[in-house]
């Protein structure tokens, strides 16, 4: 069977792969189809694309963007998007400046706490993509203040925690509306993060049109479940590892394999608008 991994980083975003390498480490996956979702950023798809022909690898162009829907945070991927459009460059341009600031003021809040790390460094550390959390992660881990990726978000960065910074977000319908601007269908990542399930249905009105039922260590439960809300909304079925490489905690790639014909779905549903 055919199978496809809809959600993959790069080092363009808080992965460590190149796209090279992620497109070499699918195809080593026997994966038919992947495709690229960095962080507010899209250099990792031309690169990808030019690879995936080569190894005979379908690469769909892809994007992750953060949305706020008031004290959520809430991930939309965003597929099959005409990533080239001058005025969407211009925006990820500003989001990348966004980043930039929001990681110098963690750092600033860090200091605070008696931890200092350097903010040059930081930025190389992220090169070349946009700067995010797991970059401060990292480096707090490889400086020895934690002694683990999760343990920094734990204690410092993780959401509401003392040394968290929020970036200045789109709302939800917004980032839809953005995605479906760009002529690409807007999907819920990981929906178990948001923890309230009944936001579903507010986003499916605002024109979300697919959910990520397939995801590390959902269950055949939990799966059937957020299948149970799309079909209730009618929005597609979606699925992928999340793989940043070698920044979290093992390679994720190969561990969520889709069918092929959930991509045919998504296409299709691309072309209705
Ligand atoms: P940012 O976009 O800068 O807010 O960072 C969000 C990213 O940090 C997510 O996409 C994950 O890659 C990572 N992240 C968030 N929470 C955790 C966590 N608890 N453990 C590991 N990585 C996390
Ligand atoms: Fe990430
Ligand atoms: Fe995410
Ligand atoms: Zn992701």
């Amino acid at each position: 069977m055919r199978t496809a991994d809809l959600h993959i980083h790069t080092h363009f975003s808080d992965g460590t792969f190149t796209p090279e390498r992620a497109v070499k480490e699918a195809a080593k996956n026997g994966l038919a189809c992947i495709a690229i979702t960095d962080h507010d950023e899209v250099s990792a798809i031309k690169p990808a694309i030019k690879e995936g022909a080569s190894c005979g690898v379908e690469v769909i162009p892809g994007i992750e963007l953060s949305a706020e829907e008031g004290d959520y945070e809430i991930h939309i991927l965003g597929y099959l998007i005409d990533w080239s459009l001058p005025w969407f460059g211009e925006k990820l341009i500003e989001l990348a400046q966004v980043r930039r600031n929001r990681a110098l003021a963690m750092l600033e809040k860090l200091k605070n706490h008696g931890i200092l790390l350097d903010p040059d460094e930081l930025m190389k550390s992220a090169e070349p993509g946009s700067v995010g959390r797991l970059h401060i992660a990292r480096m707090l881990y490889d400086e020895g203040f934690v002694f683990s990726i999760q343990e920094a978000f734990n204690k410092y960065i993780g959401n509401n925690c003392p040394c968290y910074v929020k970036k200045f977000q789109l709302t939800t319908k917004q980032t839809i509306e953005m995605i479906r601007n760009l002529g690409g269908v807007a999907v819920l990542a990981h929906p178990h993060s948001i923890g309230n399930d009944d936001l579903i249905e507010e986003f499916a009105k605002d024109g979300l049109g697919g959910i990520e039922v397939f995801y590390p260590e959902y269950t055949k439960s939990v799966s059937d479940y957020y299948s149970a809300i799309a079909e209730k909304f009618k929005l597609v079925l979606t699925g992928g590892s999340d793989c940043h490489g070698l920044g979290k905690a093992r390679i994720l790639m190969g561990e969520v394999k889709i069918p092929y014909k959930l991509v045919e779905v998504l296409k299709e549903r691309a072309n209705k608008g």
